[in-house]
This record gives C-alpha cells, structure tokens and sequence, in this order.
C-alpha cells in the first residue's frame, strides 16, 4: 500500500520515532533501522579504500523532507546537510506544493559528454571531416570498453567535432556522447575518451592531449515544475514578490548566484545523501546557468491567469544509482532505498523537485518577512552548541535567544554560565 508523505509536525517527534516512520514508509529492515540509530557507520576500512591519507570520518546531519509528491507519487527525501532551516523550509514548499498536485517533473536521457582535445593539427576542418567520417569505428572502440553498459542497453551514442578558436590557436574537439544508464558515468566516459585518442592520432595526424567528461551534461536534464496556490503563499501580493525577486535574480549575476545557490541547498543535500558526486552537479549547475553567456536563475516564476505561482527549474543532473560512492557508503545505498527511485533518472527528477521547493521556500520567505527570523530561530541552537551547551540546556539556551531576540554566541555564554549555576 503506497502512504503518505504528509506529515505536520514531523519535527516535534523525537529521533526515534522519527526513524520508525521511516522505516514504515520505506520497508526498511532491522538492521537497516538499526544503521540509522548508529549513523556514523562509515567504518576506516571502508573510508581508507575511498579516498587517500585517511585520518577521520566527518559527519553531517542526515534529515527527512517531507510531504513531497512527484509525478502523483508520495515521497520522502533524505537531505545531508550542515545548515539550518533547509530540510524545514523543503518540507514546507512541498506542504503548499501538494495541494495543487505536487510536482511535475521529466527528464531527458542520461547522456554525458566525453571531450578529446586535439592539438598541432594543421587542417582542422579536414581533420573534422576525416574523424566524423570514422564515426562508427571510433563508437564501436567505444564501446568495447563497456560491455556491461553495453548489454545495459547504454553506451556511446554519437560523436560530434568542434573547432574551436583559442588563445593558442584553433583546436579540433572530439565529443562522444555516451548513455550512461544509472551510473554517473565519468569513469565509464572517462575510459572511453582515453581508448578512441590513439585512433584520433592517426585519423588526424596532431596530438591528443586532454581526454575527460565534461560536467556541463546538456544532455542529461532534469525538469520539475510546480503550481503553489496564491492563498496557500498568503495572497497574491507575495506571489506578485515572487515573481519580481525571481526577475531581479535573472537580471543581475550578485542577486543570482545567491538565488541558485538557494536552489542548491535543496539539490546538493540530496545529491550527498545519495553519495553522488556534489562537485559535478554544482559545476554542471552553475555552468548550465551561464551557457547564454550571461549568469541567470536556474528556475522560472510567472503569475498564471488565476493569480498562482507557477514555477518551473531545469538543469544538468548527472547522478548514479550505481557507480561512484552510491554502494560503497551504507547510508548512501540506505538514502536510494528510502527514496524509491528504481533508475537514476527518477533520481535526478527528484531532485529537481526538491531544488525547486527550495528556491520557492526561500524567495517566499524573502519577498515577505526576510529569511533571517525562521533561519535565525533555527540557528540558535548550533549558537548554543557553540557556547559549549550540552543536553537540555541546548534548547532551553536557544529558545531564551530567540526570546530575547539575541541569536548570538556572546549571549548564549552568559546565559550557560547562568543557567549551569542553578
Ligand atoms: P563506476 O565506474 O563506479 O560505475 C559505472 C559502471 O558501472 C559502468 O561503466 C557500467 O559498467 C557499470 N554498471 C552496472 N550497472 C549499471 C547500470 N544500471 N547503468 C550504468 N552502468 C552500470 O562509476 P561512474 O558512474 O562511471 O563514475 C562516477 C564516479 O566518477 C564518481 O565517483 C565521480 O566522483 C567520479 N569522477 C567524476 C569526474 C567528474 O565529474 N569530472 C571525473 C572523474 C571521476
């Protein structure tokens, strides 16, 4: 039986029971309930085989957004994150989001671009020709390097030649445009571009030099879009806000970087969460948003006929259910599960909607009271663990900030010192 993402006051709940709706929601086992309460699983053995020169393992908070559904389906999306206020304000855009269907999202294949410098070619459009002519052996040398994507039904699709003019000269660029299926796919690209240079070699008669994906994935989209009901936002005024925040974002780059980076807070939690790769997606992201040369909003906000907001993100969303860390980290493989995502396509669609509730959630809070006083009253009681509050005394210090509407560290060390006398 399919359930419910809608849950009101989730926050309220302790841990614990936090964890059994969880483990309800997504059929997690005992063991995998269990993984959850010791979060912190990542043992040295397994970090040392990640990455070089291990000395430590840093944790981040793994929270819950709730309330999401996408494509009429109910989700719950796990969100690794430092910052306050991000899985909160999520929960809420999806809150409003659900009452006027959700979130509608699509996505294109999941085709990366491998990129083959080729320089000290002295006819560069004769060697165009020439490579495009081989098209079909250098797919198929391709090819022969993956036959697991292969048999997968992915692969190197197509091959594509620029000529590009740079300060040292023109250069030939060889694309191949593989469908990486559910993985990520640089190192399957990564393998192919480095096995066809040999063969450009030839072909053109000047030197390979760089062989890597490139992270601007064009052709690895996701789309979200969702309608939020003028009187669930508080009246046609904040959507009217909305739309000319969004406006002053796509007009000015130092408005707009922090805008997208809003829509990332949602993205790259999730992409964490998941053990993707957060460097790629937000390389990708940034890059996509500047591919007309001028930096602009990722998402899109218009006031339809009837006076709601409609708003739509698209953007590059390379991630894996296979490959990468996604089956090396517990809970990475724990996060997949709990989201349901059966391809890594579902996966990039959700994230989508999730960077989009986002930005909705902040540019609400912006056109209306200000992000400062929700993300402040959240912020206290990192304030309080920083003035060396433990236990009870964390929240009892937060909420006597708040109160005194002094959200500083200053403070809540007097108010420690106070509080520990008696
Ligand atoms: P990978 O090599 O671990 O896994 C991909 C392989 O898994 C495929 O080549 C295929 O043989 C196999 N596979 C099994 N089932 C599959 C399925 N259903 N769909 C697709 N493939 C399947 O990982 P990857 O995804 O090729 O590479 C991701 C890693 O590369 C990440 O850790 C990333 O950080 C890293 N990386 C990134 C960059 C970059 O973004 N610029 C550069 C280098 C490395």
């Amino acid at each position: 039986m399919s359930r419910s993402s809608e849950f009101t006051g989730f926050y309220k709940l302790p841990v614990t029971e936090r964890v059994k709706f969880v483990k309800d929601f997504g059929n997690l086992t005992d063991q995998e309930e269990e993984l959850l309460h010791h979060s912190g699983p990542l043992s040295f053995e397994v970090a040392d085989r990640m990455i070089e020169n291990v000395i430590g393992i840093l944790p981040v908070p793994l929270g819950l957004a709730t309330n999401f559904l996408i494509n009429g389906r109910d989700r719950l999306i796990p969100m690794a994150i430092e910052e306050p206020s991000v899985v909160a304000a999520a929960s809420n855009a999806a809150r409003i989001a659900r009452t006027t269907g959700g979130f509608n999202t699509t996505s294109t294949e999941s085709i990366m671009i491998g990129q083959i410098q080729v320089v000290g070619v002295s006819d560069p459009q004769n060697a165009r020709f020439e490579i495009l002519k081989s098209t079909e052996k250098l797919l198929n040398l391709a090819n022969d390097q993956d036959p697991l994507l292969v048999s997968l039904g992915g692969g190197a699709r197509e091959l594509q030649v620029r000529v590009i003019d740079t300060a040292v000269g023109k250069m030939v660029i060889v694309e191949l445009l593989v469908d990486c299926r559910d993985a990520m796919g640089a190192n399957a690209v990564n393998t192919m571009a480095e096995a066809v240079a040999q063969m450009i070699e030839q072909i053109t008669g000047g030197r390979v030099l760089l062989r890597i994906i490139s992270n601007l994935a064009v052709r690895r989209l996701a789309r979200a879009k969702a309608v939020f009901s003028k009187d669930q936002l508080g009246g046609e005024a904040i959507v009217e806000g909305i739309v000319d925040a969004y406006a002053f974002a796509a007009a000015d780059p130092f408005r707009c970087a922090t805008h997208n980076k809003g829509i990332m807070n949602g993205v790259t939690a999730v992409v964490l969460a998941t053990g993707n790769d957060t460097r790629a997606i937000e390389a990708g992201a940034h890059a996509y948003a500047a591919r007309s040369g001028h930096y602009t909003s990722l998402t899109t906000w218009e006031k339809s006929k009837e006076g709601n907001l409609v708003g739509t993100l698209e953007m590059p969303m390379a991630v894996g259910i296979v490959g990468g860390a996604t089956a090396s980290n517990p809970i990475a493989k724990l996060a997949l599960k709990i989201l349901a995502v059966r391809t890594a396509r579902e996966l990039a669609e959700v994230i989508c909607a999730v960077g989009l509730a986002q930005n909705l959630a902040a540019l609400r809070a912006l056109a209306s009271e200000g992000i400062q006083r929700g993300h402040m009253r959240l912020h206290a009681r990192n304030i309080a663990i920083g003035a060396g509050a433990t236990g009870d005394l964390i929240d009892r210090i937060a909420a006597q900030l708040v109160a005194e509407r002094k959200i500083r560290v200053d403070r809540a060390k007097e108010l420690l010192y106070e509080f520990s006398k008696v």
